[in-house]
């Protein structure tokens, strides 16, 4: 479990969050939802340890997190530009993670886990290829291997599909939604993307200008949105 307990983070005189509270259940599918400039990403690097509140307190189970370092946090992340190494092979890419890993790792064994993971993502055969070689949605489920590949228990997704077209995005959607119940991982993911939100969430949280506004189920966000901010965002399609 994930707690945010009256979070702030301010860039310069900027107050990108503002006091915000939250809870993440272990094996939840979250989504920071709202408009551009609201302080989802903000969130989602703070809870990565990319970024580090300046008020409040960020708890990992009962474990503080500043007293946790990134890489033993067991997070995984996934940003919107995929970020792939152009350099490297598919193949590569994935097993990177294990390589700079705390927890060593054979070299058979990392090849054995990255044939695991190519078949898991449905991209067998495509591992000896670059990524300026394969699809955007192929693209994007490297690296989400590459996210998955060192076991972690929280999966953090910026706008994981934004920029592949519609079709590859709903494609996606399905699928991520599978991998999230088959590994039983926590997963927070940001999006502008109100159908989204609601389509792929089990709880959506929606943000406004740092603050949460409003957070429930999809179907009790859009049955009673509390504000007419809400209502305008959700119906804002
Ligand atoms: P988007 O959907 O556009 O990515 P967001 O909701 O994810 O928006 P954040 O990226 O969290 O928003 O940014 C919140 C605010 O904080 C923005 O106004 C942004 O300009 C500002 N901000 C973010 N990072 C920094 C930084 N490193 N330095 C200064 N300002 C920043």
């Amino acid at each position: 479990k994930i707690k945010l307990e009256d979070v702030s983070k301010t860039f310069q005189t900027f107050r990108a969050v503002r006091g915000v509270s939250l809870e993440i259940e272990s094996g939840e599918m979250v989504a920071l939802l709202g408009p551009s400039g609201s302080g989802k990403t903000t969130i989602l690097r703070m809870i990565a340890g990319l970024e580090y509140p300046d008020g409040g307190h960020i708890l990992f189970g009962d474990t503080d997190a500043t007293r946790i370092p990134v890489r033993e946090r067991g997070v995984g992340f996934v940003f919107q530009n995929y970020a792939l190494f152009p350099h490297m092979t598919v193949a590569e890419n994935i097993g990177f993670g294990m390589k700079v890993s705390k927890t060593k790792r054979s070299k058979a064994e990392i090849a054995s886990r990255v044939n695991e993971l190519l078949g898991l993502m449905r991209l067998d055969g495509l591992g000896n290829r670059f990524p300026s070689q394969i699809s955007g949605g192929q693209r994007q489920r490297v690296a989400l291997a590459r996210a998955l590949a060192v076991d972690p228990t929280v999966l953090l997704l910026d706008e994981p599909f934004g920029a592949l077209d519609a079709n590859v995005r709903r494609d996606l959607r399905r699928w991520l939604r599978e991998i999230h119940e088959e590994l039983g991982i926590t997963s927070l993911f940001v999006t502008h993307d109100q159908e989204e939100a609601l389509d792929l969430a089990d709880r959506v949280v929606i943000l406004n200008e740092g603050n949460i506004v409003q957070q429930g189920t999809p179907e009790e966000v859009s049955r009673a949105p509390n504000s007419r901010f809400v209502t305008t965002f959700l119906g804002d399609t």
